[in-house]
Order: C-alpha cells, then sequence, then structure tokens
C-alpha cells in the first residue's frame, strides 16, 4: 500500500491535495507543558513516573496564563494545555479552574486544546464545559499487540480503556485528535498502515504523529539496536503524514517537535509534506529541561520570544503562511 512508495511521490501528491483542501495556511497552537507529574509508566516515555532523574514541577496558575497571554498577544489562535496523567479530584477542579480563568482572560478568543491523558467521561464533559473544546490523546499504535508491548501490563496501561477514551472525547463533542510513534521497536509497515486506517474509521479530526525517539532512562532503551537509523526513521514519520494527507484531506495534521530531533528541519519537512499545524513551545524556560519525553528534545533553550521569530521562519521556509489568530478547526461540512 502507500507506505511503500518512494517519499518523493507522496510528498507531490499531498502537496497538491494539501493546496487545494486545507490550503497553505498553518495554524498555530502555542504548547504549554504545564507539569510532569504523572502516575503511569509508559515504557518509552522520559517523564514516566518511576524515571527518578527528573524534578517534578508544576506551573503556577499566574505561570499558565502568563503563557496564555503571550500566544493571545502575539495572535496564535489557540493553546494547547499538556501533562502526565493524573486523576484526582484536586487536578480535576485545578484544570476546571483554569480553562474558566482563560476564557475570562482571552474573552474566549483563545482556543483551547487539551492533552492530560486518560480521564472517566465525566471528567471531560467537566472540562468541555468549562472552555476546553479540543482534546489531543494519541492512540500510540493501533495494534493491541504492540501497544501491550511497549506498556507495563496493568489496568493503568490498558489498551481497550485508552480507545474508550477516545470514543468518549468524541461523543462529548470535542474536536478530537489521535495519533501514534513512528518507528517503534517491533513496530512493523502493516502496523503502520493500520494505524491510518484506524484514524480513518475514528473519523478523527486532527492528528499529533511523530518519530520514536529513545530516552536513556527507559525501558524501551534497551531495544535501541532495534530502531531504523535516524533518517530512515525521518523519512518513514515524513511517508505517514504525507499518505495520511491523501487519506483524509481536510483534518488538521500537526508537524510534530519530534521530527525536529532527527532532522534540523524535520518540521518544515512535515509542512510540506501535507501537516497544517504548527505547536510553538511556550513553557516556561526553567521548566522546559525536566519535560524530557526523550534524548535530545530540541527547543530547550528558546525562549518563548526566540520561539515566535523561528517558527515564523521556518512555516516561510515551507512555502506557507501563518493564519494568525484562528482557532483552525476542521468545518462541520466536511465531518
Ligand atoms: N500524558 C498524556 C498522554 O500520554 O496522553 C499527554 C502527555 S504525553 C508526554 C504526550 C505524548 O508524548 C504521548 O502521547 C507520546 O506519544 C509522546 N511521547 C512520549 N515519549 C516519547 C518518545 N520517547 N518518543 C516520541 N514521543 C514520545
Ligand atoms: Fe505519562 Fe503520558 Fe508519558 Fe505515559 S506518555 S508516562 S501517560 S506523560
Amino acid at each position: 500500500m502507500t507506505l511503500r512508495l518512494p517519499l518523493s511521490t507522496l510528498m507531490t501528491r499531498a502537496q497538491a491535495v494539501k493546496t487545494a483542501t486545507v490550503g497553505n495556511r498553518v495554524y498555530l497552537r502555542g504548547l504549554i507543558e504545564f507539569s510532569n507529574r504523572c502516575r503511569k509508566n509508559c515504557y518509552y516515555c522520559g517523564i514516566r513516573n518511576g524515571n527518578r532523574t527528573i524534578g517534578r514541577y508544576e506551573l503556577t496558575d499566574e505561570e499558565v496564563l502568563h503563557a496564555v497571554d503571550f500566544a493571545w498577544r502575539n495572535r496564535y489562535g489557540s493553546i494547547v494545555l499538556q501533562s502526565g496523567e493524573r486523576q484526582s479530584a484536586h487536578f480535576t477542579a485545578r484544570i476546571t479552574r483554569l480553562l474558566q480563568q482563560i476564557k475570562r482572560h482571552t474573552q474566549g478568543e483563545i482556543g483551547i486544546t487539551l492533552s492530560c491523558g486518560e480521564q472517566s467521561a465525566d471528567v471531560y464533559r467537566r472540562w468541555f464545559e468549562a472552555g476546553a473544546h479540543r482534546y489531543l490523546l494519541r492512540i500510540e499504535t493501533s495494534s493491541p499487540a504492540l501497544y501491550a508491548k511497549i506498556h507495563p501490563r496493568n489496568p493503568t496501561h490498558d489498551f481497550d480503556t485508552r480507545l474508550a477514551a477516545l470514543h468518549h472525547l468524541k461523543t462529548i463533542g470535542y474536536r478530537t485528535g489521535t495519533g501514534v510513534m513512528i518507528g517503534l521497536p517491533f513496530q512493523t509497515i502493516d502496523d503502520m498502515e493500520n494505524d491510518l486506517r484506524f484514524f480513518q474509521q475514528m473519523n478523527i479530526d486532527m492528528i499529533g504523529m511523530g518519530p520514536y525517539i529513545e530516552h536513556r532512562d527507559t525501558p524501551l532503551y534497551r531495544y535501541r539496536d532495534l530502531l531504523l537509523p535516524p533518517a530512515q526513521r525521518l523519512e518513514l514519520a515524513l511517508k505517514m503524514v504525507a499518505a495520511l494527507r491523501l487519506l483524509m484531506p481536510h483534518i488538521n495534521i500537526a508537524a510534530t517537535t519530534a521530527l525536529q530531533t532527527l532532522h534540523p528541519a524535520g518540521r518544515e519537512q512535515a509542512l510540506r509534506a501535507g501537516a497544517n499545524v504548527f505547536m510553538p513551545n511556550i513553557t516556561p524556560m526553567k521548566y522546559r529541561n525536566d519535560y524530557r519525553l526523550y534524548d535530545n528534545k530540541p527547543c530547550l533553550h528558546d525562549a518563548p520570544s526566540l520561539c515566535n521569530d523561528c517558527t515564523a521562519t521556518r512555516i516561510q521556509n515551507a512555502g506557507d503562511k501563518i493564519a494568525y489568530g484562528e482557532w483552525g478547526d476542521r468545518c462541520n461540512f466536511e465531518l
């Protein structure tokens, strides 16, 4: 199927489809990594609960609002609030309060995406009512067998629970995003083609998928010899983006940060392969080092203002334009 075609063929076709459908406009989502505290132990992730080598942090309300204000004033259409997964009543209430504050502060202008892992349908509903309208929950892989290999075997890391959470999000009315990691140990081309079919069957609104990158303080690191070399992993990730644009012409596809770890221009290449969403990191500098999901994560030292210039240049280099101040949701008539 598609992933076996040469990258240049896929990119040429995807670029034409992108221009004819979503156009050459790129939506900005300011990424706020507001806490690295997590109850889970995913085998691939640098902020997993069992990693004792990092300091744990949580932004204050003021720090979150300051970052939101930066995004709003710079006419980013939306922000993404991302964190490790926690399910306490305190955490739920805090997110609810923050959502209301953000809506008030920006006079309802800024769009809010949440990415805080698996929660009950009730919690998702409360956050939706408080102002979040998009949610990003990667399925990580659509293969239950591979999912079981990259997570501990216990009810906290259950494929069916994650899938059910995605269904809850859709039922509640969120613009629902998901995604996978590309180039995982044990992953096959068939697995990835099935991932693309999964996105289509779920009629997903947006995708954030990127290469798997090893982290030395995680259990999956011991399988690093099974990984494709960086250039081939990048090629595969770009093929996935291009193939998805061909399969789902109208959805939002992010040019993810992990691509830039494999190549300095990895995110621009993703825009050329069909992506149309860019997520500048606007987390306060002092916390960036402790949100290292994988080794050599980029943008650890770029202040948000610098990030602004860098984002504009990268998008321009890819031949696209920033759609300032727009939420950039897939229109209903295209669903
Ligand atoms: N905790 C929430 C969750 O898991 O949905 C949101 C935050 S989590 C850090 C966001 C994403 O980071 C995960 O869905 C996963 O795909 C990605 N990630 C974690 N470790 C990674 C790695 N080593 N390489 C590439 N992506 C990784
Ligand atoms: Fe926690 Fe998300 Fe990392 Fe899993 S991927 S350990 S849930 S932050």
